[in-house]
């Protein structure tokens, strides 16, 4: 599946006139892997072994790229920074207020969904849109466990 999205990724920015450069092709292989939402520093520590001598302002270049094209979407970090995410199949987000923690969540509804509040939105607000991202922020498993604060009702 993760090579199944490089490869309709990377025909993606052909069709949109990019050209495919090795550190294009690693940053998005390295994003597609992990769902870490990985920071700058992280994805340079990440691709270090297949792209040693990578600068952080290439990287960012690059990041920039794939966000203009739709390909990789921005995540604010709790700590003013930003968190990179390859959203060529959209999702939403859980966000952790304690640890930070960014978890995926893949709805079959999620396609459906967006299209009526972006119609919404643009009806309402003249925008012309060119993303949408939602995020719940609340307390990760883990922290509820910490905090004591278990309210974790997982409905099965
Ligand atoms: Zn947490
Ligand atoms: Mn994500």
């Amino acid at each position: 599946m993760a090579e199944e999205a490089l490869s309709m990724s990377l025909k993606s920015l052909r069709h949109q006139g990019v050209r495919i450069t090795p550190q294009r092709e690693v940053i998005l292989d390295y994003l597609i892997q992990v769902d870490t939402h990985p920071t700058v520093e992280m994805i340079k520590e990440g691709i270090e072994h297949k792209l040693p001598n990578l600068s952080v302002a290439t990287i960012y270049n690059t990041l920039k790229l794939l966000v203009d094209k739709n390909l990789v979407i921005e995540l604010p970090n709790n700590d003013g920074g930003i968190r990179y995410d390859f959203f060529g199949v959209p999702h939403f987000h859980a966000i952790c207020e304690n640890c930070g923690k960014i978890t995926d969540i893949f709805s079959t509804d999620y396609a459906e969904m967006m299209k009526v509040l972006r119609k919404e939105a643009v009806e309402k607000s003249g925008y012309l849109i060119s993303g949408t991202q939602l995020e719940f922020t609340g307390l990760c498993p883990e922290c509820q466990l910490k905090l004591g604060k278990s309210v974790s009702t997982k409905s099965k």
